[in-house]
């Protein structure tokens, strides 16, 4: 039989068992003894030897242990093709990202209710922006004693756990970092952004499968759970963890045993000083702490300001499509957005979010507060103290507390204490080199962002790359591609050094 009918046929048969069955497909046709040397037990499961593995539609599986499985199958046929079956894959994956954006944003919006649908849609019009296999180009050594490659290798199968508040687009992200350094990936999604993610990985596989060949490269677990988590983690085939969420799974993350990369919670506080240009200012304070209803986690949380330019900068926030709340207001609207514990009811100490309010319109809040709104009302703001639960808390709303200060030191105190050494992200407006200076040795955050709106960390109006896994605690930075990678080192003694 011709390779080109064996495809065929195989093809034709898995979709009728996938039809009769919902769930089951032929395995994957034999690697040649070539192509793995690496004799592990996964191997074989790629030459026809279990059905539990080769199971799940395009990639979605009930079973966290099939899907790891199938995933590190995905990685050995991956491994096969090279590198030029890596960069289609990252193609397709960018494309249909733009391409569907605005119908996967819609598909998202309508599961988890938070958010604002033109940014659900921009951030995957702007998945092209996460780097690809231009990335792991090896780095050479050249002596007397020959010549030395370090290439940048793949673990395997990386474990992926995606937060409610960008579900499609990490996950179209990490797999851009994530294939580009060779691995699969199986994903385990937030519960309530479960559906579309899951969308996403059977569309991105069957593009991957009719362009390249390769199944289940991309898997994910239908039902997410806490113990899907915990099988995918404690999976022989999983090498390494990329979680993007808040602190209860960076630190499940940290217990597995597993190297975890973790990319955590912020809450980034914002410095404004009297050398700063306040329209300037306001329209990129705006602009970051709006930008999907405030869910970005390196978005503006909280506002100290020097006491001398505070009313300038609310002013111009005014007349930039901000709306500030009188006290009575503020007040209406924390009682309803916050739940404090008996004898926290005051404002400081540990208030929870209302989770009804997270990712809101500004006016579903603004009904909260009490108020009529223009409809085109970007953002609420309010002046508050430093305690103040909307300062304190990532509370992800379009809902920005403004604290005035008296001397720098004491903003640059307040921003610290504020940021909770989550060491995320820090934004400074000012023209003040000191200052900036000052501001970004003390909190020494991942990202600090200067005269800017926040996403400009991201590439977004600034220099650098994008990737929505900022990785905060374990210390790797904006996600790329080398992070998903071993270092491997090939010596050659004495020869091939041609001078
Ligand atoms: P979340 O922590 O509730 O959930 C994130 C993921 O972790 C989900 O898949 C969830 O199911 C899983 N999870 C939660 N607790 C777990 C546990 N104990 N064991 C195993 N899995 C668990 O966060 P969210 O509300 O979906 O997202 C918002 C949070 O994520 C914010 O704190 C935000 O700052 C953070 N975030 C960080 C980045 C970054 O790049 N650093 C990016 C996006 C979001």
């Amino acid at each position: 039989m011709s390779a080109v009918n064996e495809k065929l046929i195989r093809d034709v048969v898995s979709e009728v068992l996938g039809r009769l069955n919902g769930a089951m497909t032929l395995p994957a046709p034999a690697a040649p003894a070539s192509a793995c040397s690496c004799g592990d037990k996964y191997v074989n499961l790629a030459t026809g030897g279990s059905l539990a593995a080769a199971s799940g539609r395009h990639g979605v599986f009930s079973d966290a242990n099939a899907a790891c499985a199938a995933a590190h199958e995905g990685f050995l046929q991956l491994r096969q093709k090279g590198i030029a079956a890596r960069s289609k894959v990252i193609e397709i994956v960018k494309t249909m990202a733009e391409a569907n954006a605005v119908e996967w944003g819609r598909i998202e919006l309508e599961e988890t209710k938070i958010g604002r649908l033109d940014h659900k849609i921009a951030k995957l019009q702007i998945i092209k922006l996460v780097p690809g296999v231009e990335w792991l180009r090896p780095d050479a050594r050249s002596g007397d004693h020959g010549i030395t490659l370090e290439e940048y290798t793949p673990f395997g199968v990386v474990a992926a756990i995606t937060p409610s508040t960008h579900s499609i687009p990490t996950l179209s992200g990490n797999i851009v970092n994530i294939v580009a350094a060779g691995n699969g990936v199986v994903f385990n999604a937030h519960p309530s952004a479960a559906k579309c993610a899951a969308m996403a990985v059977r569309e991105y596989n069957k593009a991957i499968e009719r362009e390249t060949g390769i199944r289940n490269l991309i898997t994910i677990i239908e039902t997410p759970t806490l113990d899907s988590f915990k099988a995918i983690c404690s999976h022989e085939a999983v090498r390494l963890l990329c979680v993007t969420g808040g602190p209860m799974v960076v630190k499940a993350a940290m217990q597995t045993g597993k190297r975890a990369i973790c990319a955590g919670p912020g809450n980034p506080p914002v410095f404004v000083d009297d050398t700063c240009c306040p329209a300037r200012a306001a329209k990129a304070i705006i602009q970051g702490a709006a930008f999907d209803n405030n869910l970005l986690c390196i978005g503006e949380k909280e506002v100290f300001v020097l006491d001398q330019v505070a009313d300038k900068l609310m002013q111009r926030m005014s007349e930039n499509g901000a709306v500030k709340l009188d006290p009575a207001q503020l007040d209406r609207l924390t009682k309803a957005a916050f739940t404090f514990k008996e004898g926290q009811g005051g404002g400081c100490g540990h208030a929870m979010t209302n989770k009804e309010f997270i990712g809101k319109d500004p006016a579903v809040l603004a009904k909260a507060a009490g108020v009529d709104l223009k409809p085109d009302t970007q953002l609420l703001f309010a002046e508050t103290d430093a305690n103040h639960p909307f300062v304190q808390e990532e509370q992800m709303m379009p809902m920005l507390p403004i604290v005035r200060v008296k001397s720098v030191e004491e903003g640059i105190e307040r921003s610290l204490q504020a940021e909770h050494n989550y060491k995320h992200t820090a934004i400074i407006h000012s023209h003040d080199v000191e200052n900036i200076t000052a501001m970004a040795r003390a909190l020494d955050t991942t990202l600090f962002v200067k005269n800017g709106p926040s996403p400009a960390g991201l590439g977004l109006g600034g220099e650098g790359y994008l990737s929505f896994s900022i990785a905060t605690p374990t210390g790797e930075g904006i996600t790329n591609p080398r992070t998903f990678t071993r270092v491997r080192r090939c010596v050659m003694v004495d020869n091939l050094r041609i001078y």
